[in-house]
């Protein structure tokens, strides 16, 4: 099937083409304060771009307002500063909505909306009146049950027509991964019924607006990068070359996270959190015995020096 041509990223389709820098970014989700699990996340995408001598951007990623922490955009921000990771502005997308120079996605809503009535307009998108519950009694994967319904468009979730599904990518880190067909072959929700729109679409036009080269970001993400891909493509844009890094988890298996109440990173004391989360990542921190007499920026111009993706662990989990 051809594709549809979507006019919405022109602009964006240029500048990718005369852009050649690394341009790398973290996007936490500010539902609480930074913990080791996302620290990990944090300096592996920063020192990936920056051992390449690229940008890196911080994006806020609070687009599910009411999951948000009081307080945690600027605790998030203060740490990273307190462990050495400075960001780059963005000038691409800086604006008065942008904040301590980050993206910031609950300012975004407008072009959010922007391009659904786009991809609307096209007849990509339809309104899904199923419940959670139908959808697992009809076997747990969704498979286009109001597609041809023509339900309105209210406070119901909206669908994308996925007809060009990825299932596989590469992945700097793991080589080639394979993603469940059926899965990638969803058609997946753009919006929630509470009005919401949903990560898997907003990421992806955040991406493109950044003109993000290099996505470096936690395992646990791999499975919808196909996805992604796939709205990559039906933009017309070049997607970003994909890395996954291990996750920290806990005793009991469990990604370390907010839900479980993962305790905040110590901004006060930085160095000793800072040295494990980079042998984390395969740094040869412990044959350095000199390190710790030296500072947060010093360690972190000697991690950027030293950094090599190869040494980074292919396991999917790293107990804490
Ligand atoms: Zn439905």
């Amino acid at each position: 099937m051809k594709l549809p041509i979507l006019n919405s990223f022109h602009l964006q389709k240029k500048f990718q083409i005369s852009n050649v820098q690394y341009r790398g970014r973290f996007a936490p989700s500010p539902s609480g304060p930074l913990h080791f699990g996302s620290l990990v996340a944090a300096l592996g995408s920063f020192l990936h771009a920056k051992s390449q001598n690229g940008l890196w951007f911080v994006r806020i990623e609070d687009i599910d307002k009411p999951r948000e922490q009081a307080g945690s955009v600027d605790d998030i921000l203060n740490a990273l500063e307190s462990f050495g990771m400075v960001w780059d502005q963005d000038l691409q997308t800086n604006n008065e909505n942008n904040y301590r120079g980050c993206l910031v996605q609950s300012n975004r809503l407008e072009r959010y909306q922007q391009i659904f009535d786009d991809l609307k307009q096209q007849g990509l998108l339809y309104s899904c009146y199923c419940t959670r519950k139908e959808i697992k009694e009809m076997g747990g994967i969704y498979l286009g049950h109001c597609r041809n319904k023509q339900h309105r468009f209210d406070a119901h979730a909206v669908r994308i027509k996925q007809q060009a599904a990825q299932t596989e990518f590469t992945d700097l880190l793991h080589g080639k991964v394979n993603i469940d067909e059926q899965l990638m072959n969803e058609d997946y929700i753009v919006k929630r019924s509470d009005g919401l729109f949903a990560y898997q679409l907003v990421v992806v036009i955040d991406d493109i607006d950044q003109a993000i080269t290099n996505v470096v970001r936690g395992v646990d993400i791999m499975e919808l990068t196909p996805r992604q891909i796939s709205l990559f493509n039906l933009f017309g844009i070049a997607p970003p070359s994909y890395l996954h890094l291990p996750l920290i988890v806990n005793d009991d298996g469990q990604k370390l996270s907010k839900q479980n109440k993962a305790s905040a990173i110590n901004c006060s004391d930085p160095k000793p959190e800072l040295l494990k989360a980079l042998a984390c990542l395969g740094l040869p921190v412990l044959s350095q015995s000199s390190l710790s007499a030296l500072s947060i920026p010093d360690i972190i111009d000697w991690a950027i020096q030293n950094w090599d993706i190869n040494k980074i662990p292919t396991q999917l989990n790293i107990l804490l």
